[in-house]
């Protein structure tokens, strides 16, 4: 029984109930219909309504002929009808379920844009729907993969050439080593370590991995203390860094660590691309939320740039930020970090005027 399908077990199991249905419909009728009959016929006799004594076997015969031709026809056409019905049921049943069985094993096979087709019973169609949610996500996932490689390998093949450039010219003899070319290799040598080290948290971010505790925090003693820190850094030519932050401040749902990445990410940023003017670092409220903008008056970014600027490994100017060592992984990062504390991320810039990076945290 366990090696037939699904298909011939619902078909079997059709004709069960219909057998069951219909033999006990039979034999009741047949033990139950004559004796009925003849207490009928008593009742008639007794009344004297008319004498039947002389013709009850025969009629009991009779009766007992008809009931036997009229069961076995319908037996005939009620298994006929009902087996037909059963047969198509099932056959109906279990195409969808077919379907889905070819389908995984394409999608098992590598072909991910693989759906299931719209089905007219209710219950298939939820699952065929759940299914074709399941392929998107599994499809989005494999893009991503094959984008994370190929970009990875793009950032990393660029410091791994320069440096074996200088090391093969130094073994030729073509160069001389210097205090300056050392120097070149080894800041090429921390790029490397970044990028690993922002590929590793963003991994980890966009698969949920990072460990992140909300509970209520107060920010204001972080955001002074993360200005202070910034404003002693900054070179006295360089821009001013400055704190507005309202002096009541409810306490916020957040993992303070990741508060103080996302900060330092969007302040750090602010201040490689603003030459002079200010920084300033702006909290308020705004329903149940609290808001905290990073505001600058730096180069800006480009109104067409400004869709791709969260994604990862994008640059506005490459050779100028891979210059200034950004990785281009900073900002998907702080998006992610922004969204699994339950935030909101926008940017405003424009070109020479300087950007403004803001996101939001829900009230505790
Ligand atoms: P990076 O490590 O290169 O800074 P990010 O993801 O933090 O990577 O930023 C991506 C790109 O966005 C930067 O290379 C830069 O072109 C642009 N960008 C980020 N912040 C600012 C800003 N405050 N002003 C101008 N451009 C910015």
């Amino acid at each position: 029984m366990s090696k037939l399908s699904l298909g011939t077990r619902l078909f079997i199991s059709h004709l069960l109930v219909m057998f069951v249905g219909l033999g006990s419909f039979i034999g009741l009728a047949k033990f139950s219909s004559p004796k009925m009959f003849i207490i009928r016929l008593e009742k008639l006799e007794q009344q004297g309504l008319f004498t039947v004594r002389s013709a009850r076997t025969y009629l009991v015969k009779g009766f007992e002929t008809a009931w036997n031709n009229s069961a076995f026809w319908s037996v005939i056409f009620g298994v006929s009808a009902a087996g037909g019905v059963s047969y198509l049921v099932s056959r109906r049943t279990i195409k969808p379920l077919n379907q889905m069985k070819e389908i995984t094993q394409k999608l098992a096979q590598g072909h991910l844009e693989e759906r299931m087709p719209d089905s007219n019973i209710p219950e298939w169609d939820q699952l065929g729907k759940s299914f074709n949610i399941m392929a998107s996500s599994l499809q989005d996932v494999e893009q991503r993969r094959r984008e994370l490689i190929s970009d990875m390998s793009h950032e990393l093949r660029t410091p791994l050439t320069i440096m074996r450039g200088y090391l093969e010219e130094l073994a030729n003899g073509s160069i001389e080593g210097s205090p300056d070319l050392y120097l070149n290799i080894v800041k090429e040598t921390r790029r490397l370590e970044r990028l690993i080290h922002d590929m590793q948290e963003l991994s980890k971010a966009e698969a949920g991995y990072l460990s992140i505790t909300l509970y209520p925090i107060n920010i204001l003693p972080l955001l002074t203390s993360l200005v202070d820190k910034f404003s002693d850094q900054i070179m006295e030519d360089g821009p001013i860094i400055k704190l507005e932050c309202p002096t009541k401040l409810p306490p916020v749902l957040a993992d303070s660590d990741r508060i103080e990445q996302i900060l330092v990410n969007l302040i750090g940023n602010a201040i490689c691309y603003t030459e002079k003017g200010s920084i300033t670092v702006k909290v308020w409220q705004e329903n149940k939320q609290v808001w905290i903008a990073i505001i600058d008056t730096g180069i800006g970014i480009k109104s067409e740039d400004l869709p791709y600027i969260f994604e990862r490994f994008w640059r506005a100017d490459k050779s100028r930020s891979r210059y200034s060592g950004g990785t281009g992984i900073g900002l998907a990062i702080t998006r992610r970090l922004v969204e699994l504390q339950g935030g909101k991320i926008e940017v405003e810039s424009e070109v020479d005027k300087g950007s403004t990076f803001r996101f939001s945290l829900s009230i505790a």
